[in-house]
């Protein structure tokens, strides 16, 4: 799985962009958090599938129970990627975003929740219709795990409680210290879920070892095609409440009532919160995507992601301008995700010039973070930093950042042109 630079072969690698300045060169794909290229092996898994194509759970034909079946595996493929327990259940969703509001509409009564105000919007907003607690940013991992517990101390230990926390920030690439965190839950008799949106591509996650409860990603930055994600764990929750959707495929049995209405009667296993025909390619590219990077070795790929973080990280450390954005500082292990501001330029330009003169992909905004984003920049809560809002003036402080990220399928040539570019 590997080609010669020890990377492993994703799409669009030989895309060739226009440049402003003229002639044209190979797209550097450096935005990887917002979504990962897919893997070659996924397309091929994908392509190889295609003309077998059949419903699912719906159908009486050869094609039908093929698909069924590869689209159950799927599920057994990324249960054993995240290294679940025997009883925990994998749902299929379209996303992280949509995971996470599943687990928001599954909480049991009165269920109190716990989010540090630095979450991705996807694991920030969900909960706003039960008790939500917003823990302040923390400036050192040890801080994470003393705020969380302050707070959990203070609850009613006996109501049903849940923490959700990211486990590599889509920010800063900083990883959050999962274990402590769920320890710490756990010993106040609360849940924990983790927003592995960003973890998962870089790392391995085990659901098992890191004692959590959940675990929610998307398929398409874990090198996958769009459209899927995974939220897998306790059964328990997702087992009881009504379903995420009403619809076929989620019913096991509807019948009419005597007073006119339908009586129904709803699955408890993973298809309760999967009603209509289900995306299987996107399951069966998950699972391909999984398989393939536990294939290729997680050693070798975080080996060969944190020789790129480091390039990146001295290339930027040798322009006095740019200021690279931490919340843990310097020494705090992180993914390959890193976001900065270059004193003097509008992080826009700065981005679209990437893009422009050097065929550079990068991302410029909030990140979909905003009051993190804006403690890290220092800016006023209150009006500044809108998305899609105008940029700080020549000399004013930055309202928005540039962010670069990269992975699995990253040619070191990327990151020195990115390095080359900035400097
Ligand atoms: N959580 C984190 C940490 C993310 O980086 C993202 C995507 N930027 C999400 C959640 C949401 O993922 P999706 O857009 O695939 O739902």
């Amino acid at each position: 799985c590997r080609d010669n630079s020890g990377a492993l072969p994703v799409l669009g690698r030989d895309v060739t962009v226009p440049l402003v300045t003229g002639g044209e060169v190979t797209y550097a794909a450096l935005d990887y958090a917002a979504s990962a290229p897919a893997l070659q092996r996924v397309w091929d898994d994908v392509a190889a599938y295609a003309p077998y194509y059949g419903s699912v759970h719906r159908g009486a034909g050869y094609l039908s129970q093929l698909s069924t079946d590869l689209f159950e595996n799927a599920r057994g493929a990324v249960a054993d990627f995240l290294g679940c327990r025997a009883d925990d259940q994998v749902v299929f969703t379209r996303s992280t975003t949509d995971s996470l509001n599943l687990l928001a509409r599954v909480l049991p009564a009165d269920c109190q929740v716990f989010v540090f105000e630095t979450e991705h919007h996807a694991s920030l907003l969900p909960w706003q219709d039960a008790k939500v607690t917003y823990l302040n940013a923390p400036r050192t991992p040890r801080q994470a795990v003393e705020t969380l517990e302050r707070a959990l101390a203070d609850r009613d230990p006996h109501g049903p409680a849940l923490v959700c926390v990211t486990g590599a920030s889509n920010v800063t690439g900083e990883l959050w210290p999962v274990r402590e965190l769920a320890a710490a839950a756990h010993a106040h008799g609360a849940r924990i879920v983790i927003d592995a949106a960003q973890l998962a591509p870089h790392h391995p996650v085990d659901i098992r070892d890191l004692d959590v409860d959940w675990v929610a990603f998307s398929g398409h930055k874990l090198y996958a095609p769009f459209g899927s994600g995974v939220l897998a764990g306790r059964a328990d929750w997702l087992r009881t409440a009504e379903p995420y959707l009403a619809g076929g495929g989620a019913s096991r049995k509807v019948t009419r009532r005597a007073d006119g209405g339908v009586a129904v009667e709803w699955h408890e296993s993973a298809a309760r919160h999967e009603a209509g025909s289900p995306n299987v390619i996107g399951a069966y590219s998950i699972a391909s995507a999984c398989r393939a990077l536990t294939e290729a070795g997680w050693d070798g790929l975080v080996a060969r992601e944190q020789h790129l973080i480091a390039e990146v990280r001295a290339g930027l450390a040798e322009v006095p301008q740019v200021k690279v954005l931490s919340l843990f500082g310097d020494d705090a292990p992180r993914v390959g995700v890193i976001s900065f501001v270059v004193e003097g330029w509008n992080s826009s330009h700065f981005a679209a010039a990437l893009s422009a003169e050097y065929g550079i992909g990068v991302r410029d905004g909030l990140f979909c973070a905003h009051p993190l984003v804006r403690t890290l920049l220092g800016s006023d809560p209150q009006t500044q930093g809108e998305c899609g809002a105008p940029e700080a003036a020549p000399g004013e402080k930055s309202l928005n950042a540039i962010r670069v990220s990269f992975g699995a399928g990253t040619p070191d040539e990327h990151v020195e042109r990115f390095v080359r570019a900035v400097k």
